[in-house]
């Protein structure tokens, strides 16, 4: 589970949108929606998993600072145009605005 700094409760994740990553050495990036249901705090989540040539993956998890609510609700709207959020491949608008913005 992903803890709430602010509270140390679970975070729910409202959405989510795989990214083409833009470093060669990563080999998945994913950036998450979360929300703390219990203190009511935003935050965005970047989870990059690291392609290494040995058997084993390695993978971070960032958490971004609170992010205002309003600007959180509109960026998970955004997220919704987008056909195929999971789909790395996926070259709709979002994607690439996505793909351009640093989150944590
Ligand atoms: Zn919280
Ligand atoms: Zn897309």
């Amino acid at each position: 589970m992903i803890e709430c700094p602010k509270c140390q409760k679970e975070l729910t994740i409202c959405g989510s949108i795989n990214l083409m990553p833009s470093e060669s050495h990563y080999h998945e990036i994913t950036v998450q929606w979360l929300k703390s249901e219990h203190c009511g705090s935003h935050f965005y989540g970047e989870y990059i998993e690291y392609a290494h040539m040995s058997w084993d993956n390695d993978f971070i998890h960032q958490l971004s600072d609170e992010v205002d609510s309003k600007e959180w609700t509109r960026t998970l709207e955004l997220l919704k145009e987008c056909p195929n959020p999971n789909d790395r491949h996926c070259t709709c608008d979002i994607h690439k605005r996505f793909a351009r913005y640093r989150f944590a």
